[in-house]
């Protein structure tokens, strides 16, 4: 495995930190590296592995995928596209659904969207308005939208017209409000920045003014749509709905895909040429996505998520209760934030817990992030937990 590593590192770009491990497969909740050696998985692939890793209709209908076409051009229908557009469209409520293949690259449509509307019909307003502390990804135009510094700041300098507020706080929004600003973009629970939902309250004020102002309101919903919350979409917590949505990471159960849905009052700007990509809506994606779609719509398993979700809800109040360094628990079905208490470190919490053979995940302000595949179960949440309890056990020793 050693080798195998090093060579990764030599040929490789080096721009992330592994841990070392060499995975190879996947069976019961449990990555299996090219060793044997099983770990325990709270994580997903970071919010992809919706259906878990034994769905053996989601492998079959990808084998019999591949057997027909993998890849078609958009000069061109194709069957498993046309009916994944249509399922995404009525599970979503929005009119009009473009696919593209990742979270960044949806974002970056939703902000091309935002431009050419403001250029059309509103005296070409530029301003995009979003949120300190947020991510919606790694290229120019959605790092651009995103309020670390630390991800931007040797990029500079990205697209201008952007400008931050802070999140749940109405004022600091509606001070940079004018008839310039074309679209607010924003995560409805901020994920790599430590799990944090947007007050209902405060969605109101925010859903009010886009619409008294004519402001496009796009939701990231890459890691929190598709069931992540115990809802389809998160904003069905909130009681109101965006204008655009952008969807990935669990959208294809693994495969990659993202998606951009709006209703017509916004994506008819999108005409011919404005907008493309060249694997957009490939079958063999699209197919994964009819498949995932048709199971999350099963009212089972949205409760099923919802379940689970209030079942580790239990288990951390209770580690919680013998564990002070716990600060604070937060989050909405299976994306769940414990708040650690700064006198610890998270990024030594997961790496202790990969060391058990437990796959978690950190985010912003010392918080450790379980993003699990949707469909895990009860045996493999109580053995998890059992790891990471341990885990705190000994960082509370040392
Ligand atoms: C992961 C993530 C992205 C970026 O998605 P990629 O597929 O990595 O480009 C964007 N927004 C949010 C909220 C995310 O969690």
């Amino acid at each position: 495995m050693k080798q195998m590593m090093e060579n990764c590192e030599k040929h490789g770009f080096n721009n992330y930190t592994r841990y070392p491990v060499v995975f190879e497969s996947a069976k019961n909740g449990y990555m299996i590296d090219v060793e044997g050696t099983k770990y325990l998985d709270f994580m997903a692939g970071i919010a992809v592995n919706s259906m878990g890793y034994d769905d053996e209709d989601f492998k079959n209908i990808l084998k019999d995928q591949i057997g027909k076409i993998i890849h078609c051009s958009n000069i061109y229908y194709n069957a498993p596209m046309i009916r994944a557009t249509e399922l995404l469209s009525k599970a979503t409520g929005f009119d009009k659904v473009f696919f593209c293949n990742s979270g960044a690259e949806a974002n970056e449509g939703a902000l091309k969207l935002a431009r050419i509307f403001g250029k059309k019909s509103k005296n070409g307003a530029t301003k995009i308005i979003a949120f300190a502390n947020s991510f919606h990804g790694r290229t120019l135009g959605a790092l651009s939208v995103t309020g670390q510094p630390k991800y931007r700041e040797d990029f500079t300098p990205l697209i201008p017209d952007v400008f931050f507020a802070e999140y749940n706080n109405f004022d600091s929004v509606q001070k940079l409000i004018d008839d310039k600003v074309c679209a607010l973009i924003m995560e409805p629970i901020q994920g790599e920045g430590g799990v944090i939902p947007a007050d209902v309250e405060f969605m109101k004020q925010i859903r009010e003014l886009c619409t008294k102002e004519n402001i496009m309101l796009i939701f990231d919903e890459v890691q929190t749509g598709i069931a992540r919350s115990g809802k389809m979409f998160a904003f069905e917590h909130l009681g109101m709905r965006p204008d655009v949505l952008t969807l990935a990471k669990g959208l294809g159960g693994g495969v990659p895909i993202g998606a951009i849905c709006a209703d017509e009052k916004f994506a008819r700007y999108f005409t011919p040429a404005t907008h493309g990509t060249t694997f957009g809506g490939n079958p063999l994606a699209t197919r994964a996505v009819e498949y995932v779609l048709s199971r999350i719509s099963q009212k089972e398993f949205l409760e099923n998520v919802k379940n689970s979700g209030e079942y580790f809800i239990e288990k951390f109040e209770i580690l919680k209760q013998k564990h002070p360094m716990i600060k604070q628990i937060r989050g909405k079905g299976l994306l769940i934030g414990l708040v650690i208490d700064e006198k610890f470190s998270v990024a030594d919490i997961v790496k202790k817990s990969f060391e058990n053979h437990l796959l978690i995940l950190s985010a912003g302000n010392n918080t450790l992030r379980f993003a699990p595949s949707l469909t895990i179960t009860r045996d493999t949440i109580d053995k998890g937990l059992e790891i990471l309890e341990k885990v705190l056990n000994s960082i509370e020793k040392a």
